[in-house]
């Protein structure tokens, strides 16, 4: 297929995606929840507020680096659920960007996607992304040589069986980006080997574009994903939560003035909007100070609910962040302990067994920011035996501490509470 086949005749704006859809708003609602109360994935059921009849919504596009491709600003992170009428409600207002990963939903969320663009004759239409990760040594931040099941070491065969599994799940013989995922370090980044294999995986035309995806040390893991010269597309964490985030923006500027296409994630910090007990992050206006950055392609928000998708979608109906909005994205950064784990890894060496307390933090987030208790227990699973959650189990009483005032104990204790330990 021609790379630049999709979506090119479209404009930089059209109008009034959304506004006139053959099936009913109430036909939908009804639908759509039965589809969740059947996920059966450890999702947690999600009430459809009812969205506005007749949505109407500007969509804004934006190339993708040197890959040409034109891209809605606000794309789907398929990572939280499985419900196929999101799915279709979302690329009938206009998203054509899909982005999920091996293990997202135990694979799950790849087979909803090739369900619904399978049914919809939709392939040529939707350009999906998946991702691949690998064992990881915490100690060197180097790939590790001991794989498990789900984990496995990054050898070019054990990407090839998962890329083909993952194929297989989203009913097509290629997809449009594949990333090496979940990179911490440079090294990572550059490791030969993988560099490689994604290679000729392109070259024989498995993945149109291939990319890089990292959570943490994001300026020096964007720099060296640029100067490794094979990646045409880097995934990174951005927010304006983050405390780094002008290094961050930096480097994004160096991946676009070299051709690099930039996709931003975990925009909006993690937090599901209206946690009771925490600070009401507004999601709207970070999703805005996101795409200010106009070296942001597009972004990849999680989404779980109707309303989520209308509040996302609408953010490209009036882009431009308020003073009001800086004001209280300023306020919410600014409160320490409440928000976004930094992901530094300082509190590691607080800890008397090193547990890996990011990891810990970060299934904090898939259960209280997102409801995905799947994604929480996966991630806690990869944990190294003696680094883990199981550890904290026996602990008498944690002495952990966060450089930025996160409460450690208090969201270990509910990842306890909530039964996520193994065994
Ligand atoms: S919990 Fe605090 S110290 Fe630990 S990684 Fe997160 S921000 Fe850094
Ligand atoms: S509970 Fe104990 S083992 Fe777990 S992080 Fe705290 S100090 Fe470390």
């Amino acid at each position: 297929m021609d790379e630049n086949t999709q979506l090119k005749t479209k404009e930089d704006v059209s109008h009034e995606k959304g506004g006139n859809k053959t099936m009913k708003r109430r036909e939908f609602i009804g639908k759509s929840a039965f589809g969740l109360f059947t996920t059966g994935f450890g999702i947690p059921l999600l009430k459809a507020k009812p969205v506005q009849e007749n949505t109407s919504y500007k969509l804004i596009y934006r190339t993708l680096g040197r890959t040409k491709l034109r891209i809605p600003i606000v794309s789907f992170g398929v990572m939280n659920t499985d419900s196929p009428d999101l799915l279709k409600l979302a690329l009938d207002r206009g998203i054509t960007h899909l982005d999920t990963a091996h293990v997202y939903l135990r694979g799950n969320s790849e087979r909803v996607i090739g369900e619904v663009v399978e049914k919809e004759g939709a392939r040529d239409k939707v350009l999906i992304a998946t991702k691949m990760a690998f064992a990881k040594d915490r100690e060197t931040g180097r790939f590790s040589e001991k794989g498990s099941e789900r984990s496995p070491t990054a050898t070019p065969e054990n990407l090839n069986n998962q890329l083909e599994l993952s194929l297989k799940r989203l009913r097509t013989d290629y997809v449009d980006i594949l990333y090496l995922h979940n990179c911490d370090t440079p090294e990572m980044v550059q490791y030969e080997p993988m560099m490689k294999a994604f290679e000729k995986i392109k070259k024989e035309g498995k993945a149109r574009f291939i990319g890089v995806s990292f959570h943490t040390n994001e300026p020096n893991n964007i720099r060296a994903a640029v100067d490794a010269k094979i990646w045409d597309v880097l995934l990174t964490t951005y927010n304006f939560a983050q405390e780094h985030r002008e290094d961050v923006k930096k480097a994004i500027q160096y991946a676009a003035e070299n051709g690099v296409g930039v996709i931003a994630m975990k925009t909006q910090g993690g937090r599901r909007l209206q946690e009771r007990g925490e600070i009401e992050v507004n999601h709207k206006a970070a999703l805005k100070w996101v795409l200010e950055d106009e070296n942001v392609c597009t972004t990849i928000p999680g989404m779980t609910t109707f309303d989520q998708l209308d509040m996302n979608m609408s953010v490209m109906n009036d882009l431009a962040l308020s003073k009001t909005e800086a004001q209280e994205l300023n306020a919410a950064a600014n409160l320490k302990g409440k928000l976004f784990c930094q992901n530094c890894k300082a509190c590691i060496d607080t800890c008397p067994n090193r547990v890996e307390i990011p990891d810990l933090m970060r299934s904090y987030m898939y259960v209280k920011g997102y409801g995905n208790y799947i994604q929480a227990r996966d991630t806690i699973a990869e944990l190294p035996d003696k680094h883990g959650l199981n550890t904290c189990l026996s602990c008498s009483s944690c002495t952990a501490s966060c450089r930025t005032g996160i409460n450690i104990s208090s969201r270990i204790n509910t990842l306890l509470e909530e039964r996520l330990y193994l065994g």
